[in-house]
């Protein structure tokens, strides 16, 4: 799971202009991360803190490579993720609950 800024912490592909094309290839965004995965559109789940307090997003528009794996946010969606985070997520419904684990790394590792 992933913490806090990833929305931040992840450019966008798509608005660099980097069109590294491959003649074989589609015109799909190449993953800065490894070079040669596609990017794909999905929809994805974050976790932020919010305060004292970890949210979750669910159905967040993202960018995922098809080989390594790597997620991107659009700087759209990164901006209305701040926003929300700044409002402390009144602006969005609350859709459900969840428990998670809690483990302490252990001592000697
Ligand atoms: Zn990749």
């Amino acid at each position: 799971m992933q913490c806090s800024d990833t929305a931040q912490a992840n450019g966008d592909p798509l608005a660099q202009g980097d069109r590294r094309q491959q003649a074989d290839e589609q015109d799909a965004p190449r993953c800065d991360s490894c070079g040669s995965g596609h990017l794909e559109r999905a929809h994805v789940e974050m976790a932020f803190w919010s305060g004292d307090r970890m949210v979750l997003v669910e159905g967040v528009p993202a960018l995922i490579c098809n080989r390594c794996g790597e997620q991107y946010t659009e700087d759209q969606t990164a901006m209305r993720l701040d926003r929300l985070r700044a409002a402390d997520f009144r602006d969005a419904q609350q859709t459900g609950e969840r428990r998670v684990p809690v483990f302490t790394y252990p001592k000697g590792a």
